[in-house]
């Protein structure tokens, strides 16, 4: 595109120039600064001899729009351009406006792909770096394992911790329940793309909704001690392949993806 738009530009300068060209093509494309100074009092001055009044007029307006001294760049140049013959011309290149707006709005466009490249880019990292399991509690005391206890069977773990510590989704899910159970007091049931649930119990309270998309590491409730409990703890479960699925032991479930308990 660059480099047509370049051809495009020196096509319409030989247009431009060449049907005003008088003289050889080399004095005039070649011609140094210095020459074009010292032709001006001769032209002037065989202007004046030959036209008196009228020439001079004439002169006194090409001349001086042609100089360094004009105050509008384009006249000058555009006078330059006028002018038949005598003034040698230097080249000058140019597009049209049309041209330069649809080269603004390229570079516009390609800055933009740029930036939306980077962007994806950048998310692309962040979603690579971000973990893909994590303990439901930080900083947790692990008050009680899977397997019987008291005369029954206990089908999860319980993670021991101050009243209201943020409880995390284990992994990405979507929340299947959110509220009350019996035992639980409250329970919320996330459905993971494994098709394992992982299921939280004894929250103080509620922070999500059926539905919801939650990310691991996110905060679902807020850790508490209601329904059955002790003491304030998260009851953690994994039912692998569904609701209602074979409740396993988290911990070598979590230690699979690289959580330790
Ligand atoms: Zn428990």
């Amino acid at each position: 595109m660059d480099a047509k738009l370049g051809q495009e530009a020196r096509t319409e300068l030989l247009g431009a120039v060449a049907p005003r060209t008088t003289r050889s093509a080399t004095r005039r494309t070649r011609t140094a600064p210095a020459p074009h100074v010292r032709r001006r009092p001769a032209l002037l001055l065989g202007a004046l001899l030959a036209g008196g009044v009228a020439a001079s007029a004439l002169s006194l307006q090409s001349a001086p729009a042609a100089s360094a001294d004009a105050t509008s760049v384009l006249e000058a140049q555009d006078a330059l351009l006028a002018t038949d013959e005598g003034v040698e011309m230097l080249p000058q290149a140019s597009i049209t406006v049309a041209e330069a707006e649809l080269r603004l709005k390229e570079v516009a466009a390609s800055r933009a792909a740029r930036d939306e490249r980077e962007a994806a880019a950048a998310a692309a990292a962040a979603e690579a770096a971000r973990p893909k399991a994590v303990l439901p509690v930080d900083g947790a005391r692990f008050t009680s394992g899977y397997g019987s206890r008291w005369g029954t069977f206990h089908y999860g773990i319980d993670l021991a911790a101050p009243m209201r510590t943020p409880e995390y989704a284990a992994m990405d899910g979507v929340v299947l329940r959110a509220g009350s159970a019996s035992g639980f007091g409250l329970a919320v049931y996330i459905l993971h793309d494994n098709g394992d649930v992982t299921v939280y119990g004894h929250m103080d309270k509620i922070l999500v909704e059926p539905g919801q998309f939650v990310e691991a590491g996110e905060t679902i409730a807020l850790l508490g001690n209601r329904g059955q409990s002790t003491g304030p703890h998260l009851h953690f479960e994994v039912h692998q392949g569904g609701l209602g699925g074979k409740k396993i032991n988290p911990v070598p479930w979590l230690a699979a993806r690289g959580v330790e308990v």
